[in-house]
């Protein structure tokens, strides 16, 4: 079975962290599009498509460092609204958050939360200066304290070496989430990376990861094209079992019928939830 997940971006650009591999951040001056809020009546209409292309999640992605009282009003109003037309399970992806914010987003019935540990500890100094790992890992383990599900992953290509990506791995064994997303770096001409990764060890990647979590929904996330091309089913066949559809934050995605198509012509089944 495979899982479908749409995310929207329903604040994009102007944070003012560092992050080497984003095109959110204001420092790299990248061009992609900027806005404060989508409007409630779009977010609705994007989860609406999501559910017809068979999507079991929705997630409501805010840049910016974390989920603070303005971001947590939209958001939880966000959640609230598409939950009244559509049956979908809720995902946020806002960054840093108390545990009290948390449990705010869990009475909006948001039902999962995304934050990524993106790397190992020890290599995230060399992608971001303006917040620590140790602050992410705190996160992780306040949604779990609540009782929201986690979702929580990495991003690869950054220049990050085996052990760094052994390294993540084992402080993921710690959270146990049940989404783990994996993210192929995008290049991007103004960030200050360049991409490290190739098919090969994506597919190494997505298996080591397999091995490990066993029961855990293992999905192929950003930069699935650049390291797949279309044939993204191979990295399903070494353990992942699920995919973004439709577009990602700042870049395009597939069109879904095509995903769908290629998936149903391979032989997978698309699961209803989770
Ligand atoms: S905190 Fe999030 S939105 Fe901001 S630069 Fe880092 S990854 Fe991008």
């Amino acid at each position: 079975m495979i899982y479908l997940c749409a995310i929207s971006n329903i604040r994009s650009g102007a944070c003012r962290e560092d992050c080497k591999f984003c095109t959110q951040s204001v420092k790299w001056g990248a061009d992609i599009k900027r806005f404060k809020e989508k409007s409630i009546e779009t977010i609705v209409n994007e989860a609406k498509l999501a559910k017809k292309n068979k999507a079991f999640g929705f997630c409501l992605v805010t840049s910016g460092k974390g989920l603070d009282d303005k971001t947590l009003e939209y958001v939880s109003r966000a959640a609230k609204a598409v939950l009244k037309e559509v049956d979908i399970k809720i995902i946020a992806c806002n960054g840093t958050a108390s545990k009290e914010a948390l449990k705010e987003l869990k009475k909006a019935g948001v039902s999962i939360y995304n934050h990524n540990l993106e790397t190992s500890k020890e290599f995230y100094p060399n992608i971001c200066s303006t917040h620590s790992w140790d602050e992410r890992f705190e996160t992780c383990e306040n949604v779990k304290s609540v009782g929201l599900r986690l979702c929580s992953g990495g991003i690869f290509g950054l220049g990050e070496s085996e052990k760094d990506r052994e390294s993540l791995l084992k402080s993921l064994k710690k959270l146990n989430p049940v989404g783990i997303p994996l993210n192929f770096f995008i290049e991007n001409e103004k960030l200050p990376i360049k991409a490290t990764h190739n098919k090969q060890m994506a597919l190494k990647i997505i298996k080591l990861f397999r091995e490990n979590f066993k029961s855990s929904i293992i999905m192929i996330a950003g930069g699935r094209e650049i390291v797949f091309g279309k044939d993204f089913t191979q990295g399903l066949k070494f353990g992942a079992n699920a995919i973004v559809i439709g577009d990602y934050l700042t870049t395009k995605g597939e069109k879904v019928d095509k995903d769908i198509e290629i998936l149903k012509k391979e032989g997978f089944k698309v699961a209803n939830e989770c």
